[in-house]
């Protein structure tokens, strides 16, 4: 990922190798590299209008290190802008003061959202948790048989409209918003103290799809709403976002597909469009490919 990114920034940066006190025509040069290599990667236009501007005013500035020289001073700007727009610091999951925690899962269809239940189970039962999924994604033929799969494999309880004979509702017709509610109810019971909510996506945005996403989200008052957002659909994926946020809202956001995303912009827009932290990525299609998302880091392989 983020690979000829990566190369176009090293490239630039190589430039400023062995140059004393950089000009104004250096430092423009620079930006105007940086800013077609921004765009080239899809990151969204104003995103990258706004990065341009604070790393020119920031090489500019009088922000002089006396341990660096200056190409290391502007990649150093560059990390610290990339770190910002990657939304600063990691953000954790909000748990709630009375479990159980109810994490709900929103996107268009194929996002990955009901690979990412079972990865985010996973991880929350690595880290002591007793989750419980529920597959409220009646929409989908076979949603529910797939969740169920991923719930075993994960060795995580999935609840179902009629567990266990999921085969029959491969074209379930039952109300999704009550599934959502008595599957939050049965982990009260349960004392399963994380319920991960999967619901219908489409295959575009569509009104439906946010309404009932948004009764879903009335129905079981949700601790986060994290929207799975498929990396590799480029210049989509913020509008795509947009629609989401204003159609459902939600309080964070996983970036699927990271492994197959060579250009990076949805990951580096995503924030700033949004107003959302990343919170998680998904880079496979096993249990395991899966990680917390940490801007520092990202924008350190960016620039490794
Ligand atoms: P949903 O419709 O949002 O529930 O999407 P799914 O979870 O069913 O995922 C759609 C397809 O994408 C499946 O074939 C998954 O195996 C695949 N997939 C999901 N997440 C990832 C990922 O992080 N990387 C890759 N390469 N494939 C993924």
């Amino acid at each position: 990922m983020f690979n000829s990114l990566s190369d176009r920034l090293a490239a630039t940066f190589k430039n400023l190798k062995g140059k004393g006190r950089l000009s104004e025509a250096d430092i423009d040069a620079t930006a105007r590299e940086i800013r077609r290599a921004l765009l080239d990667a899809d990151v969204a236009v104003p995103v990258v209008r706004e990065f341009i501007a604070h790393i020119k005013e920031r090489s500019l500035g009088e922000e002089v290190s006396q341990a660096l020289n200056p190409g290391q001073q502007v990649v150093k700007i560059v990390n610290d802008e990339l770190v910002g727009i990657l939304g600063g610091e990691t953000r954790r999951l909000n748990l709630a003061k009375n479990p159980p925690t109810v994490i709900m899962l929103v996107g268009l269809q194929g996002a990955g959202k009901t690979t990412l239940a079972g990865k985010l189970s996973q991880h929350l039962k690595e880290q002591g948790h007793t989750p419980m999924l529920v597959a409220a994604d009646l929409q989908r033929p076979n949603a529910v048989k797939q969740l169920q799969v991923n719930g075993e494999r994960a060795g995580v309880p999935v609840y179902a409209p009629h567990p266990g004979v999921s085969s029959e509702f491969e074209d379930a017709t039952g109300d999704p918003v009550q599934v959502a509610r008595d599957g939050v109810a049965e982990a009260k019971a349960k004392y399963n103290d994380v319920v991960i909510v999967d619901t219908a996506g489409r295959l575009g945005v569509d009104s439906e799809l946010m309404e009932q996403a948004a009764n879903i989200r009335s129905a079981v008052q949700p601790d986060e709403v994290l929207f799975v957002l498929d990396a590799m659909i480029g210049q989509d994926a913020v509008a795509t976002a947009q629609s989401f946020n204003e159609g459902v809202g939600f309080t964070g956001v996983v970036l699927s597909k990271l492994d197959g995303d060579a250009r990076g912009g949805a990951a580096l827009s995503v924030r700033s469009v949004t107003g959302k932290p990343v919170m998680f990525a998904s880079t496979g299609e096993s249990l395991s490919d899966f990680e917390v998302f940490h801007p520092d880091r990202m924008a350190s392989r960016i620039l490794d």
